[in-house]
């Protein structure tokens, strides 16, 4: 079920972070019949309960070890849970880290004479700002918000820059933007684009390569914990962070092979919020695959999300009875949603609607539950498309009352 080595370094560091993040209410009582000093093997490793995203909305401040809170740095807030945002704490300890991290990974792709721009998503989500500090760090970089495309598009046309970071729905509107003025995107002369935010398919990461002329390498990463993997040059899996920094587990319910499954992770030298036994709620297959790649750590493909938790665009979206009810008190009898990626790469949610459907309730429901959602569909990052049904076509009917299909992965590969 788990796949994972166990060695006298990893262990020790465990049994530290473990020592730690028992100071904090939530683990304290996680882990009351668990001495640290006890974890040696898989065993006892195993006997630690895990923990995920909605345990640490519930109460965000029982992650935190007491003492640590007065060298809190950072709140990091995050929207992407749907009604319910996670808050996380980072020393100035922790922010170093997340910077060493990032550049870890980054440190393999990005040298000292490139130029980079980076346009992220600023703001309360953090999870790019980690990866534009770690890459200023490297090489000569200019931040700016990713919704100030025309601005990104007119300093690539008069500054040379070779390395692009930009989520991935910025990318497709950065490449519409272009055909609109009648730019070819090519003659930006990139060289390497870093994305992020969602996982790409196979063909849409060619189709940006195609239109730019340049290499993309996706990042992985989550607000919560921070960078997590990044695509290495030989494109065969993300690389994950070296075990100093982290423990990635792999569990599998069906146990069918044991080498795919949900990632779980467990962040190492923390002070703030601990992560002890993520569920990451993304699925992933571990390769074992040799590669050229000066990151030498294991690699993971993405496989999707596990359940009802979506990525979309780049907001994390978490389909539950708050997002459901606000949905059917905007007068919709009964509904389910197929998420697709449009013929331009762009995500599209289609609501299948019993009886009439009022484009504009739908649209303040959504605002009303996920302000992320809501401003991408604004912002044409993602297509929002209603077709009311009197029935429900053969393939919108799933189980136990499942009204969420994400097609994308089936469509793409
Ligand atoms: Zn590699």
């Amino acid at each position: 079920m788990f796949i994972y080595k166990l060695d006298s370094q990893i262990s020790n560091s465990f049994k530290a972070q473990a020592k730690i993040a028992k100071e904090a209410p939530y683990y304290q009582k996680l882990l009351k019949d668990i001495d640290p000093e006890d974890i040696n093997d898989a065993t006892t490793l195993t006997r630690i309960p895990f923990t995920d995203s909605r345990k640490l909305a519930e109460n965000p401040y029982s992650f935190v070890p007491p003492l640590s809170q007065d060298k809190i740095e950072i709140v990091c807030s995050t929207t992407g849970y749907s009604g319910n945002p996670k808050y996380v704490f980072f020393t100035r300890r922790d922010l170093a880290d997340q910077r060493r991290q990032a550049k870890f990974l980054l440190g393999a792709l990005i040298r000292k004479k490139d130029k980079a721009i980076w346009g992220g998503v600023l703001g309360p989500q953090m999870g790019g700002t980690y990866i534009v500090n770690a890459c200023a760090g490297l090489c000569p970089s200019l931040p700016i918000s990713a919704y100030r495309i025309s601005e990104i598009m007119s300093l690539l046309k008069k500054l040379d820059f070779n390395v692009l970071g930009l989520p991935f729905p910025f990318l497709l509107k950065l490449r519409q933007e272009c055909e609109n003025n009648n730019i070819d995107p090519k003659s930006f002369g990139l060289e390497k684009i870093i994305a992020g935010g969602l996982p790409l398919s196979a063909r849409t990461e060619k189709t940006i390569e195609e239109s730019f002329g340049a290499k993309v390498y996706d990042v992985y990463a989550m607000s919560e914990v921070g960078i997590i993997a990044l695509k290495g040059e030989c494109q065969k899996g993300y690389h994950l962070l070296s075990s100093n920094f982290v423990l990635p587990e792999i569990i599998n319910k069906d146990n069918k092979t044991a080498r795919q499954g949900e990632l779980v992770l467990t962040y190492f030298n923390r002070e703030g919020t601990q992560i002890i036994r993520y569920k990451t709620g993304d699925l992933v297959n571990l390769v074992n695959e040799d590669c050229f790649c000066k990151v030498n750590t294991p690699k993971i493909k993405l496989l999707g999300r596990s359940d009802d938790l979506l990525l979309i665009g780049y907001t994390n979206l978490l389909w539950d009875e708050r997002l459901d009810a606000a949905i059917m008190g905007s007068g919709v009898k009964d509904y389910r949603v197929e998420v697709t990626r449009d013929k331009n790469g762009y995500d599209a949610l289609t609501f299948y609607s019993l009886g009439k459907t009022n484009k504009e309730n739908l649209v303040a429901a959504i605002k009303n539950i996920n302000d992320d959602l809501h401003r991408q569909i604004n912002n044409g990052l993602v297509k929002l498309g209603i077709v009311n049904v009197d029935k429900f076509k053969p393939a919108l009917i799933g189980v136990k009352n499942k009204k969420v299909f994400d097609r994308r992965h089936k469509e793409e590969s």
